[in-house]
């Protein structure tokens, strides 16, 4: 059974009595070759277990299932387990769990596979809930070996810009702080079913196992890219004292130029290693007003 032809796929839903759900961002793959090259650049240790978010009808799970000792499905739409419980039949080491990626228990979910070795993420992500669904992931603490992930191509261009650049987002910085990302390869909507309205990109997070950039106060170091960029037009000492109410704009703009930046510098232009030493000159500072 090929689960990426589109006759294949009208037929399995029609047999099980569901329809395509716009509201979970479902958008089928419909080209093998794009599936398997997924499921290649996932992961370079066979003996890894892959969790795969959103399974849909288990094209690319079995593709994941054929590579790596273990996978971990979790599906939000109900209707669709019992189609996988179908098209994965005699695939033995898939377990499928019919859940919100969003408010399941990951941490214990995943501690026998990370006991066992690697653990490793990789979906075609509906396109809803890209952001927080990666964020989930990142600020989990799991020690993921990487996530590897098919996103709108313009938000794959954000998370993987350099500093500065006009695509860099709070994302983006984010991101680089957790580990780094590569944009893999363009799918056009065309690859899909239905097709969505904008083209996808495949990239790979490979995570630091040692954080290169070790803030001293890694709340200080989020909410200094969060004033950086929720007000970017402004300069970095005006952005961060709408964050920053308790350090005056004078001592802003002295801790920014103690950082080695001009005063009127543009959050969106550091790089992570440059928040993070800013993250802690507010820090310290913060810490000896109290
Ligand atoms: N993996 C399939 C493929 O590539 O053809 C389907 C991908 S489709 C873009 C996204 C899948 O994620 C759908 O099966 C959808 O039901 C599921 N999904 C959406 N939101 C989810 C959530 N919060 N937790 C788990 N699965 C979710």
């Amino acid at each position: 059974m090929n689960l990426c032809d589109i006759k294949t796929i009208k037929e399995t839903m029609a047999m099980f009595g569901i329809h395509f759900r716009k509201e979970f961002g479902q958008n089928f793959l419909t080209n093998n070759m794009v599936v398997e090259d997924i499921a290649d650049a996932c992961c370079d240790d066979a003996d890894s277990t892959i969790l795969e978010i959103g399974p849909g009808i288990g094209s690319l799970t079995r593709e994941l299932a054929d590579r790596y000792r273990h996978v971990i499905a979790l599906e939000i739409d109900r209707g669709l387990i019992p189609v996988l419980k179908y098209t994965l039949d005699g695939y033995h080491n898939v377990t499928v769990i019919n859940e919100d990626v969003m408010k399941a228990d990951l941490p214990t979910l995943l501690a026998p596979y990370f006991a066992k070795g690697k653990v490793s993420v990789c979906a075609n992500l509906p396109y809803y809930i890209t952001t927080p669904i990666l964020m989930l992931l990142l600020e989990s603490g799991l020690p993921f070996d990487s996530i590897t992930v098919m996103i709108q191509s313009e938000v794959a261009d954000r998370l993987c810009a350099k500093p500065g650049g006009k695509d860099c987002g709070a994302i983006t910085a984010v991101l680089n702080y957790y580990g780094q990302p590569e944009k893999l390869f363009k799918v056009s909507a065309g690859n899909f079913l239905p097709p969505p309205k904008v083209d996808s990109s495949v990239v790979r997070i490979s995570l630091y196992r040692d954080k290169p950039c070790k803030p001293q106060h890694e709340a200080t170091l989020f909410r200094t890219i969060r004033a950086a960029f929720e007000q970017r037009r402004k300069t970095l000492p005006n952005a961060l004292s709408a964050v920053f109410g308790e350090l005056s704009k004078e001592e802003l703009t002295e801790i920014v130029v103690g950082c080695g930046h001009s005063a009127d510098i543009r959050g969106e232009k550091l790089s992570i290693e440059e928040f993070t030493a800013l993250s802690d000159a507010l820090w310290e500072r913060i810490q000896q007003k109290q």
